[in-house]
């Protein structure tokens, strides 16, 4: 008997020390459909696809597979891909130094007797691609090609396999708007050929733009199958993602009357000499206590210079201009001595600079103030853990304990580790530098609650960096827009709209 579903797992149950990831949930999705999975970070969703893919063993989790009316034990991701299952994963799995076609049949050459033919493989890679980026050459070196191409690359080495079944874990997530329009287009297109997909995105723009129909997942259950596209509506979604309705997703603040200037800058300019040029060319501003300042602009308008050239990163930038900071006039020699100061900065890229990944919680919490833990030469231990232990509770960070290590949170978690890293150094002023991309609305909800609890009951100051327009009217008081490597614009939280934002942001 054959069904109009091609796939479909049974009460799925997986458990990882101390977390069940996935409780008893039923997935199904149709023959040839786009299925959208969607839920907050950590809400079991790549777990639930690296067991459909046989990354996680039969044996390895509870409940069942069955893909095309068969039920399936796989014991590897190879078996999952020679029936037609393939996964492209959230971290891109290409080897840089390699071509393109040779990227896209690593693992599966097209030999004859002992050698590879590449005449044929270039042909192949050609005709694969001829169905998704005709325009790509193939003899192209990897590392040469933006991550959209790359993702291309990975559809094409999917293709490459025959697939059936193309899984997607959160393709769009590092894309800019026109590469993840591309990729939508290309899953259209593949959709068209008969290919089904199941599509991960926190994007809930995506999902409505491309699902034939939804599964929602929360806390490793399945909440929600949604078929009706009537009711595929960013709230709708939501709602069954965070469990409840979130009227405005940006939580209201008190008028507040801010206090005296704690910061500001006059003069500011950057020089980066790796690149040779000057990276901020101009830049006068002020934040007042309790005030939360947004700082908007396209992508190299120089905002993150701006930034990481003020928290006294000597070694990268040569820099002139004057910075008071809470009624002196300083010049900071070292992040060190910006921190000592009452300063911290939340990098953009917490991967890489940001947090330890190694490490676990309560290390990475402490590990910039950690002078509030010595007694004596020692660290004390236990005050490590009890603190570590409030910051958990205090920003809700979802971890069975603070022993955990930070790379088995989700990013929404992380970026709370993260956050409470320099919340525990107790700055005056904080930077945040574009603190919620990459997560979830939930885990952006709550962030954005705790930035009003900042500002409001401890008086701290603020400072966001922030792409996302909407949030930037949302959170800020006040906005200042760069342009060019120059402050070019400041607007009051009443007058701004996106449309003036946008207008001083393009470079003429
Ligand atoms: P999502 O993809 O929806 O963000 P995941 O499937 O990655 O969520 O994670 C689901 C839950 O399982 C989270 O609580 C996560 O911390 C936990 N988890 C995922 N992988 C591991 C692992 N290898 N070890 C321990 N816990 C894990
Ligand atoms: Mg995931």
């Amino acid at each position: 008997m054959s069904s109009e579903f091609i796939l479909e797992m049974r009460n799925i149950t997986k458990e990882f020390p101390g977390v069940r990831a996935l409780d008893n949930v039923d997935f199904k999705v149709r023959k040839g459909e786009i299925h959208c999975l969607v839920g907050e970070n950590g809400s079991g969703k790549s777990t639930l696809m690296k067991i459909l893919s046989g990354f996680y063993p039969y044996g390895e989790f509870d409940g069942e597979i069955i893909f095309e009316g068969k039920k399936q034990k796989f014991r590897n991701i190879h078996d999952s891909e020679k029936i037609g299952i393939v996964t492209i994963y959230q971290e891109l799995a290409l080897i840089p130094e390699m071509t393109v076609y040779e990227n896209i049949f690593l693992g599966h050459e097209i030999v004859h007797g002992k050698f590879i033919n590449w005449n044929e493989t270039i042909t192949k890679a050609k005709e694969v691609l001829a169905h998704i980026k005709p325009d790509l050459d193939p003899s192209i070196k990897v590392k040469d090609l933006g991550v959209g191409h790359q993702q291309i690359v990975e559809i094409a080495k999917a293709l490459s396999k025959n697939v059936k079944l193309l899984i997607l874990d959160e393709p769009t997530s590092s894309l800019n708007e026109e590469d993840s329009e591309n990729l939508l287009k290309i899953i259209k297109n593949l959709k068209e050929k008969g290919i089904t997909s199941i599509l991960i995105t926190h994007k809930l723009k995506e999902v409505i733009e491309v699902a034939d129909s939804i599964t929602v997942l929360r806390d490793g259950k399945m909440i929600a199958r949604i078929d009706n596209k009537e009711e595929f509506t960013e709230n709708n979604i939501i709602k069954y993602m965070v469990g409840r309705e979130i009227q405005d997703i940006y939580p209201k603040r008190k008028k507040r009357e801010f206090g005296e200037k704690i910061f500001e800058v006059k003069n500011w300019k950057a020089y980066d000499p790796k690149l040779e040029r000057y990276v901020v060319k101009e830049a006068n501003f002020y934040v007042k206590k309790g005030e939360i300042v947004g700082i908007a602009g396209l992508m190299g308008a120089g905002r993150t210079e701006l930034a990481l050239s003020l928290f006294g990163n000597a070694k990268d930038y040569i820099v002139e201009g004057e910075i008071y900071f809470d009624g002196e006039k300083r010049k900071f020699k070292s992040p060190n001595d910006a921190i000592k100061a009452g300063f911290a900065y939340l990098s953009e890229d917490r991967k890489n600079t940001g947090l330890i990944l190694d490490f676990d919680v309560k290390t990475n919490i402490t590990l910039a103030g950690l002078n509030q833990l010595k007694r004596g030469l020692f660290i004390d231990e236990n005050k490590e853990v009890i603190v570590s232990n409030q910051f958990k509770e205090y920003l809700k960070i979802k971890t069975p304990t603070v022993e955990q290590k930070v790379m088995n949170l989700s990013g929404g978690n992380q970026q709370k580790v993260s956050i409470a890293k320099w919340l525990f150094v107790k700055p005056k002023l904080l930077i945040l530098d574009e603190p919620t991309r990459g997560i979830d609305v939930g885990a952006k909800y709550e962030i954005y609650t705790l930035m009003n609890k900042l500002v409001e009951e401890e008086g701290m100051s603020i400072i966001m960096i922030s792409s996302e327009l909407p949030e930037v009217l949302g959170m800020s008081d006040r906005i200042y827009v760069m342009s060019g490597g120059r402050i070019v614009g400041e607007l009051g939280r009443d007058e701004a709209t996106q449309e003036k934002i946008m207008e001083m942001a393009v470079e003429y």
